[in-house]
């Protein structure tokens, strides 16, 4: 991966969160890349870190939680590059890029919308702010994109509350927000999780059809491997807030490498298939328990050695843009430790 084409580098990035019971590594040196135009994908189960990686690519983790370590440098169309990690989480910088620059789709809208202003308002107010257009021009950006994702008779849903919407409405609601100012990056995080099968169809159709007109990088969030398989041109695995496996979509489908992808690919029914799902054993471990230099995934994996309990296995090659974090592949070019 040639790092001149990313326009997101993430580098041995460490979220931690210091509360009463002791420290939680949600975030623990993870690097990931996102070319202009692509998907790329961060799946895994709840609790391993996902939404925190989201959270702190838009500088958004507030105390006990704080990004000790590493660097989120985002390269902006001028060629220039920015540490988000550098900055301050309300300074002038930070304001500047968050929403303008690289943008938000929050998991459930009904949270994420403010109930007391019109979906109008909310879209309008990141608009003025960022685009310096007066309150008419901002009113037109905001029925032209309400337009855009969808809802039928924007001019006259551009007054209504959050309440009014349907579920599918809140969340093309949520996008358009989020596309309002034209930013080069969304993090979507689980932007479908809430919605009915055949509404999440019509959503993520919107984010493909968005994506093409825009030129947007996208990082897309979820536990679900059918939106990844959908959406993603990469695919990041993520397990105890560690990446343990990185390939192209196809890799990790038809190729996976990380006994962690194998079970989640294990425990997802096909159309068709009679066999009995493999489900995980266990569950995702505690992360204030955590012991260090071990595998994480060892008490669940069938596949564990005596070295898994003894020492944290590197990331390895091991194939063409395919990395896995796992000692089965001992002896292959070791890409990070
Ligand atoms: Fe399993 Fe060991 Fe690989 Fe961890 S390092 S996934 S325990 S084989």
């Amino acid at each position: 991966m040639k790092e001149v084409d990313d326009i997101l580098q993430v580098r041995n990035l460490r979220t931690y969160f210091r509360t009463d019971n002791g420290l939680v590594r949600a975030v623990d040196r993870i690097s990931l890349g996102v070319r202009r135009g692509e998907t790329v994908g961060i799946v895994g189960e709840s609790g391993c870190g996902k939404s925190v990686t989201a959270l702190s690519i838009m500088n958004l983790v507030r105390p006990p939680g704080r990004i000790v370590a590493g660097q989120i440098l985002y390269r902006s169309g001028d060629g220039s590059t920015t540490d988000i990690a550098k900055l301050h989480p309300n300074g002038r910088q930070m304001r500047s890029l968050r929403g303008n620059n690289i943008a938000m789709i929050f998991q459930e809208p009904m949270t994420a919308l403010t109930p007391v202003y019109s979906i109008g308002d909310q879209i309008a107010e990141g608009v003025m702010l960022h685009k310096k257009l007066t309150r008419r021009q901002a009113r037109e950006r905001a029925i032209e994109i309400l337009g855009k994702v969808g809802i039928p008779s924007p001019e006259k849903r551009i007054d209504d509350y959050p309440h009014q919407f349907s579920g599918g409405m809140r969340q093309r609601a949520m996008i358009a927000m989020a596309l309002s100012c034209e930013p080069e990056v969304v993090i979507a995080d689980e932007p479908t999780t809430a919605l009915d099968v055949t509404i999440e169809a019509q959503i993520l159709r919107l984010m493909k059809e968005m994506q093409s007109q825009l030129d947007l990088s996208i990082i897309m969030i979820t536990h679900d491997l059918g939106v990844i398989a959908e959406m993603a041109d990469r695919v990041n695995v993520m397990y105890t807030g560690k990446i343990v496996e990185h390939a192209q979509t196809d890799d990790i489908f038809y190729n996976p490498k990380h006994p962690y992808t194998l079970g989640l690919l294990q425990s997802i029914p096909t159309i068709g298939d009679k066999r009995r799902l493999t489900p995980i054993r266990g569950a995702v471990p505690n992360l204030l328990t955590l012991p260090e230099d071990v595998c994480y995934f060892a008490p669940r994996c069938p596949y564990a050695m005596e070295i898994c309990a003894q020492a944290e296995p590197p990331m390895y090659q091991v194939g063409t843009a395919h990395q896995c974090k796992c000692w089965l592949y001992e002896g292959n070019e070791v890409v990070a430790v």
